[in-house]
């Protein structure tokens, strides 16, 4: 470096041929967001069934869109669609571009699909700034990755890289009622082959996997910015049916007789919520989230102290230390409360779901990226767990962009505007450029 240049100064700007070629993609962008709409259609929300008619017709929908852009398209074993950009001689492993069509029942249009778009639009752009690949570009559509269809999520990331839990194939889908086997045979996929655990590809293999996904919190609402780097998804600890054991008791009963299960519950929530808020106060970043909470609807009643107290509880944070440390904290609370209380808290089945820490490499190239797109992209922990979980689990370099969306997710009014969606297909395309495309520019 010589004197007096800044690092900054050093990142040549993206070539205007790409920038306009990027913009050029917004109306491929709205065209596909409302076609995976059309299909999805169920006022007032978006249904698009995992391994039914909605998943099915966006698939066949973004797969004659990459077929136009003369990408080889594929269907694994476990159904997911792959569309390769294929290099005359690649020099290097693939990358992958991945996100979901699946949606909640009832959900907005953009969880999923925009991420899946984003990767077309972005090999559009390349291609119509003149560049070519030195590596496989491949855009994958992930099956399943709500977990409302099987009560599993993540399933064509799971099925890629093996890492479905033992039995997931005989989970059933929540409408049609056909085994994750036969509705992964239903679409296309085999199902046999996932039978041993191996995963369908070596993620050795992999040379990084990159995925946009709307932020499902209203952080770059906040921050007044369309897209962000994402610096790591939560992993979780669950205790879906958590049991509070009390004695019932007669209105009139003084407090020191009392083993009040409903305020040991009330004490239990109020101490995990301290407990969240001080670990954000060390600044170490957490989610306590009690979804059911409730006395027994059956024998609850104005005049009577309550027995009995249930709860559900997803406890999520961004790295696996934290995980373990959370989940003794909890038991210590546990304790505690029913110690005081006089009740027996029950914390029952328990599941995890391993953090997805982005690679340093990819924070940083999307970083750089996205400043020479001329986006000031903060760096943000996601609020939500994505595919992008299962590549990071199995060591394959793993970045994320956050897009803007208002009003959250899983619900008819997630708003994305397409702008910002094209803003981050904008950063996609620059590092695709550096990372994934033959030396000279695009000017
Ligand atoms: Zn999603």
């Amino acid at each position: 470096m010589t004197t007096g240049e800044q690092p900054e100064a050093t990142l040549p700007n993206r070539p205007p041929r790409l920038a306009a070629a990027v913009l050029a993609q917004t109306d491929l962008v709205q065209w596909l967001l409302n076609c995976v709409a059309s299909v999805g259609a169920d006022p007032p929300g978006i249904t698009r069934e995992a391994f039914g008619r909605g998943e099915n017709a966006a698939q066949a929908q973004i797969e004659e869109a990459g077929q136009r852009l003369g990408m080889q398209a594929s269907m694994d074993a476990g159904a997911n669609l792959t569309l390769r950009w294929a290099a005359e001689a690649p020099a290097l492993p693939p990358v992958l571009i991945g996100s979901h069509l699946d949606s909640v029942v009832q959900g907005g249009n953009f969880d999923g699909a925009a991420g899946v778009i984003a990767g077309i639009a972005a090999v559009a752009a390349l291609q119509a700034a003149g560049l070519k690949p030195k590596r496989d570009i491949e855009v994958l559509a992930l099956r399943c990755e709500e977990a409302v269809w099987f009560g599993l999520g993540l399933v064509g990331s799971r099925c890629l890289l093996g890492r479905l839990p033992p039995g997931a194939l005989e989970l059933r889908h929540a409408r049609s009622g056909q085994t994750l086997a036969e509705s992964i045979d239903a679409c296309g996929g085999n199902a046999a082959l996932l039978r041993d655990g191996k995963p369908l590809r070596d993620p050795r293999g992999i040379g990084a996997y990159l995925e946009v996904h709307i932020e499902q919190a209203p952080q770059l609402v906040e921050a007044g910015q369309p897209a962000a780097v994402c610096l790591a998804n939560p992993g979780n600890l669950r205790h879906p049916f958590i049991r509070i054991s009390g004695e019932e008791a007669h209105t009139g009963l003084p407090h020191r007789f009392r083993r009040d299960a409903a305020l040991a519950g009330a004490e239990f929530a109020l101490e995990l919520e301290k407990l969240w808020l001080d670990e954000e106060a060390a600044g170490r970043p957490m989610a306590v989230t009690i979804g059911r909470f409730h006395t027994p609807a059956e024998r609850h009643s104005l005049t009577s102290v309550s027995g009995s107290f249930e709860l559900s509880l997803d406890l999520r944070a961004y790295s696996a230390p934290h995980l373990v440390a959370l989940e003794a904290r909890l038991g210590r609370i546990a304790v505690e409360v029913a110690n005081r209380r006089g009740v027996r808290i029950e914390l029952g089945e328990r599941s995890t779901a391993a953090p997805g820490p982005m690679h340093p490499v990819m924070v940083k190239g999307l970083a750089e990226a996205s400043l020479r797109a001329g986006l000031a992209a903060p760096k943000l922990n996601s609020p939500g767990s994505h595919d992008a979980n299962n590549f990071a689990a199995a060591g394959v370099p793993t970045g994320m962009l956050l897009v803007r969306n208002r009003n959250g997710s899983h619900n008819p009014y997630e708003a994305m505007d397409t702008n910002d969606l094209v803003a981050a297909v904008g950063v996609l395309a620059e590092w695709l450029r550096i990372n994934a495309c033959e030396t000279g520019d695009a000017r």
